[in-house]
């Protein structure tokens, strides 16, 4: 027998779990399917010591720019704090050639979350009944005539039905990985296929440390390579200042990190540091590292070739589909925010709105 509920989301990122969240408050029956062992998706902090958290996907947020975003951590009773950016920046030309600026991050004023990007999954998913979150439940095939749902749930088949279904997950994924019977039209599987996974072929690196070294030198930690392997550097210092950290994006791509090991990589990266900020920069405690483009629940193929400027994401792609019984959430269908945090709350309150309920402000 499938286990049927009223609505069934797919996808526990943080617009599923935002939808699961809304939709409880509205007594609805609701559960989430997600085909990892864990909630957030995108959203992954990793842990040093003891109540350190470093985050690997998602940092920063700006909360002048971003209403949902900041309302929900208010309502969570979560904290934000000030990217730290006193001092001066650099910007790397060439090994040879590094110049420091005075004044503004170029990164305006953004904000992290206390306790990195998890505690928010954390804390939404504390506020879940913990029978609503299905992990290791991969979704394979979705049925219109039934509402069926066929997944693979701890290595065996499962079946659930629902009256909605609402998909929050990247539409490349959906494309790639979930069969639909009917099957949409070409243009609309043309159009999942090619909307980018925002951020799905970088790689993040975080390199913890004792002391805060380049503060001492009057360094805010923020840096431009135009020669790399980094690209992006800035100061990742948790809000406990337990430890002091600093992050960067790798700038090669996704096909050229294929080329080298992840030892190698390092390496080139640590060189980097020294030439950047000395030898205080080789006493790492730690260094964590996470490529989206190794992860097959974040990224297909055609993210190995992932844009280095924001996408504009479409505004004409329909966000329900089968009679208003299936809709779309996840960030990348958002008509505003597409991309960012703010994008994934969103497209989950229109996800919301379109089960014809009204969203909690
Ligand atoms: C390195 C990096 C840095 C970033 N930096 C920022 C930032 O600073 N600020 C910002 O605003 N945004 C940033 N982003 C983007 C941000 O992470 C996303 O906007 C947000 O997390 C997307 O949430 P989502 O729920 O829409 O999608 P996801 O987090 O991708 O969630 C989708 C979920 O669906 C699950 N799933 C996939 N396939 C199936 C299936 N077949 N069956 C069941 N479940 C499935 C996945 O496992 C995942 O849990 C960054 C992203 C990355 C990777």
């Amino acid at each position: 027998m499938a286990e049927h509920h009223n609505i069934i989301i797919i996808g526990a990122g943080l617009s599923g779990l935002y939808t699961a969240w809304q939709l409880q408050q509205k007594q609805q029956d609701v559960i989430v399917l997600e085909t990892r062992d864990r909630t957030g998706g995108r959203i992954l902090s990793a842990e040093y010591g003891s109540s350190s958290q470093f985050d690997m996907g998602p940092a920063w947020l700006w909360p002048d720019f971003q209403p949902r975003l900041q309302q929900l951590l208010t309502q969570l009773d979560l904290d934000i704090f000030k990217q730290f950016t006193s001092g001066d920046m650099l910007y790397e030309k060439s090994p040879s050639a590094i110049e420091r600026h005075s004044g503004q991050s170029s990164h305006g004023q953004s904000y992290r979350i206390a306790g990195g990007g998890q505690h928010l999954i954390e804390t939404l998913q504390s506020q879940l009944p913990q029978s609503c979150i299905h992990l290791n439940t991969a979704v394979k095939s979705i049925h219109e005539a039934d509402m069926s749902i066929h997944t693979v749930r701890d290595g065996e088949a499962c079946q659930y039905t629902a009256n909605k279904i609402i998909l929050a997950l990247p539409p490349r994924l959906t494309q790639q990985n979930i069969s639909f019977d009917p099957p949409f039209s070409k243009d609309i599987t043309a159009a999942f296929g090619d909307i980018p996974t925002w951020m799905s072929g970088h790689c993040k690196i975080v390199f913890i440390y004792e002391k805060p070294f380049w503060r001492e030198q009057n360094l805010s930690g923020e840096v431009f390579s135009q020669y790399g392997p980094l690209s992006e550097i800035y100061d990742a210092t948790p809000v406990n200042e337990e430890y002091y950290a600093l992050t960067s994006f790798v700038g090669l791509n996704a096909q050229q990190r294929k080329q080298m090991d992840n030892e190698q990589l390092i390496e080139a990266c640590m060189l980097q540091l020294q030439r950047l900020f000395g030898e205080d920069s080789k006493n790492t405690l730690d260094i964590k590292i996470k490529d989206w483009s190794d992860d097959t629940n974040t990224s297909t193929e055609l993210d190995l070739s992932t844009p280095m400027v924001h996408p504009q994401y479409p505004d004409t792609l329909p966000r329900s589909f089968w009679n208003g019984k299936l809709m779309l959430a996840g960030t990348e269908v958002a008509r505003q925010h597409g991309g960012y945090l703010e994008g994934a709350l969103e497209s989950a309150d229109e996800a919301v709105a379109l089960c014809g309920l009204q969203v909690t402000r």
